[in-house]
């Protein structure tokens, strides 16, 4: 149930026909439900109760601010991978104590900036960044709360290129060291250990990864307290996967990931943190594009959009799926053609699908691409010089538009000429 349906023969984001929208922002644009992000955060909160829980919006799947402000008000806190996107927290308003600050290559300045504007705990990802954030926190003259990301060696059969749990992936120290780093932190001056954090990877489609993982995660807590340390807080990271293809993917729900994080870790009386992305935003966005040629080629028939690589990248980058529907819903049992979809970006490379089953459309015509809520804007470029696209929020029955598509003036005002020119 994600708030995107047909309704009297035309696609809804919750009360907001998708035609008007395109008349009022014009096309491509992303569209995000307030309806959907809500219902997903609550799926997690409702999960991991009655565990005392924080869950941390992974940013980096879906920064807008409006984005963030809908989730903060819920009570959300927030995982960032920069200062750009600890800035993006702030400005929604969400406190530093709900911020957390994950990455492998945290700079100094980041550190200053989280460690003066206020900051839950920072998930350490090595020595060296040990040692770093020691010094600027003595600086400063604070304590910075930490945990140590531990890479516990378990593959989470995704994505080679979202999978971070390996041992010969650049995440998190490997288990297998953990008592000598965190002796090593014990020791630094400016570090308060408090936790410890495991990210294992992206759009996971199973629990078993898991499991594995917050074993280990279970086993460790004992082993540090054993070893002197406090624990009393459990970052187990985001990953888990959505339904892309409607017809046969079926993911765990958050429900029996709750339920394993309890079995798992449950009884360690720690306060257990999560860092969900795409399973709160994914399915809370389209990607809106119109029709601009329908090519018949030689053996295949392409259907040319006005959205490209550029607006969605995860089909030429992952080969990721998307699932792609009319926005007037085609009549039961219409006639269908495979098409290949593309974007007008001058690669190869820009190719939504090929032999796509679709119904036919026609130039002019609206289309959806479905669970694009996540890691669609966010990596989005100007590739082409082609304008980054609008962003819309929808609740109930009115709309917003959250970011500008920037005009032609704008981009090009932001190249300038050296004196000699
Ligand atoms: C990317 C990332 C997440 C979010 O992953 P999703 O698959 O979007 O849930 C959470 N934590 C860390 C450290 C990440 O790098």
């Amino acid at each position: 149930m994600d708030h995107f349906l047909y309704k009297n023969g035309v696609l809804h984001a919750e009360d907001v026909a998708i035609p008007d929208i395109a008349a009022a922002v014009g096309t491509p644009f992303y569209v995000y439900s307030t309806a959907t992000l809500t219902r997903h955060y609550h799926l997690f909160t409702e999960a991991l109760s009655p565990l005392p829980h924080l869950v941390c919006f992974a940013i980096k799947s879906l920064s807008n601010v409006a984005v963030l402000k809908t989730l903060g008000n819920l009570g959300a806190g927030m995982d960032v991978v920069s200062a750009g996107e600890y800035l993006r927290a702030k400005a929604a308003g969400v406190p530093g104590d709900r911020i957390v600050f994950s990455g492998v290559g945290k700079t100094r300045d980041e550190m200053r900036l989280a460690l003066t504007g206020g900051i839950r705990q920072f998930n350490v990802e090595s020595e060296p960044e040990l040692r770093a954030l020691s010094e600027v926190a003595v600086s400063l003259g604070v304590t910075a709360p930490i945990t140590i990301r531990v890479n516990p060696d378990v593959d989470a059969k995704t994505h080679e290129k979202i999978a971070t749990g390996k041992k010969e992936n650049k995440f998190g120290i490997p288990i297998s060291r953990a008592s000598e780093v965190y002796a090593e932190a014990a020791r630094l001056p400016g570090l308060q250990v408090i936790g410890i954090d495991v990210h294992i990877g992206s759009q996971l489609t199973e629990l078993e990864p898991f499991e594995q993982a917050y074993l280990k995660v279970a086993d460790l807590t004992r082993r540090l307290r054993s070893e002197g340390h406090t624990i009393t807080r459990l970052d187990l990271g985001g990953g888990l996967g959505i339904p892309y293809a409607r017809s046969n993917d079926a993911p765990p729900l958050p429900t029996d990931y709750g339920a394993l994080i309890k079995r798992t870790v449950g009884d360690l009386g720690c306060e257990i943190e999560i860092e969900p992305g795409r399973l709160i935003s994914g399915n809370a966005g389209i990607l809106v594009s119109k029709v601009i040629y329908v090519k018949n080629g030689e053996g295949r028939d392409f259907l040319i959009l006005d959205a490209a690589m550029n607006d969605l990248v995860r089909p030429s980058m992952y080969g990721a799926h998307h699932d792609i529907i009319p926005v007037a819903e085609p009549p039961v049992a219409a006639p269908t053609q495979e098409f290949d979809v593309v974007g007008p970006v001058c690669e190869t490379g820009d190719t939504f699908a090929k032999g796509r089953d679709l119904p036919l459309v026609a130039e002019g015509d609206l289309v959806a691409f479905r669970s694009a809520g996540a890691y669609g804007a966010v990596m989005a470029s100007e590739y082409n010089t082609r304008p980054l696209i609008p962003e819309v929020l929808v609740h109930g029955d009115h709309f917003a538009v959250i970011r500008e598509r920037p005009t032609f003036d704008e981009i090009l005002n932001r190249d300038t000429i050296p004196p000699w020119l």
